[in-house]
């Protein structure tokens, strides 16, 4: 029975589309959920950084300027003091001036080296999270070209199956479809090898009578027990590289 290698064809095919199917919203899924919480996780966190080192730029800029005036005005202490001379009151007075200056001076000189410390660490720390980002970035979108490429695979891979599925409806006997969609109704696969003298499907073995009709004669027979249609898995992948 010839029509029994398209009704096998078209069970295969009818497989593979659900497989298709499968895969197809599986990707789907994968898509939407994608990796930006990570990426917002990171972009936080540089953004804070960013912050941080702003404010330290600031504090760092401040100091500087704060030390460039205090040694502009040492600079006019000490020569108030060594060129006009003056009496022993200011000269006193100016140099307790020039004592707390210096002190301060010192504070801000410690000061200026720990911001720039810390500006060398966020700087560090954004270029660090910027890669971080970027390699993110860059592995999502590979990630998603792959998915979005293997969805054009499965839709032109569907396409074709689909065609193939009704070129088979066409040319498999109403009668037969008719057994096979009641089958399929069923929820039951509907084609089924025999294995040895047992039908595949359900496991159950044959009857002499069953075995025969269908290795000698290639005739329609059905599975006694789940009712599958029987075929030989020799017959039905001849030629198929099977
Ligand atoms: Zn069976």
């Amino acid at each position: 029975m010839e029509c029994l290698k398209d009704m096998w064809e078209l069970q295969n095919t009818e497989i593979e589309m659900v497989k298709l199917r499968r895969e197809w919203a599986q990707l789907k899924e994968l898509l939407a959920r994608d990796k930006d919480d990570e990426l917002a996780a990171i972009q936080k966190s540089l953004n804070e950084a960013r912050e941080q080192w702003r404010t330290a730029k600031k504090n760092h800029d401040e100091t500087v300027a704060e030390i460039e005036q205090i040694s502009r005005k040492l600079e006019q202490l000490n020569c108030q003091l060594y060129e006009e001379g003056g009496q022993s009151k200011e000269l006193i007075s100016i140099q307790q001036n020039i004592e707390q200056l210096e002190k301060r001076k010192a504070v801000l000189e410690d000061r200026q080296l720990s911001t720039i410390e810390e500006l060398d660490q966020l700087e560090q720390r954004i270029a660090d999270e910027t890669r971080r980002f970027q390699r993110l970035e860059e592995q999502k979108r590979s990630r998603n070209n792959r998915m979005n490429l293997r969805l054009e695979e499965i839709r032109a891979a569907y396409g074709d199956l689909k065609q193939r599925r009704e070129e088979l409806r066409a040319i498999i006997p109403n009668y037969m479809m008719a057994i096979y969609n009641d089958l399929v109704a069923q929820k039951k696969r509907p084609m089924a090898t025999l294995k040895g003298d047992c039908c595949s499907g359900c496991g159950m073995t044959q009857t002499v009578l069953n075995v025969n009709a269908l290795k000698k004669g290639g005739q329609y027979t059905r599975c006694s027990s789940c009712g599958r249609i029987l075929v030989l898995a020799e017959a039905v992948n001849k030629g198929q590289g099977d």
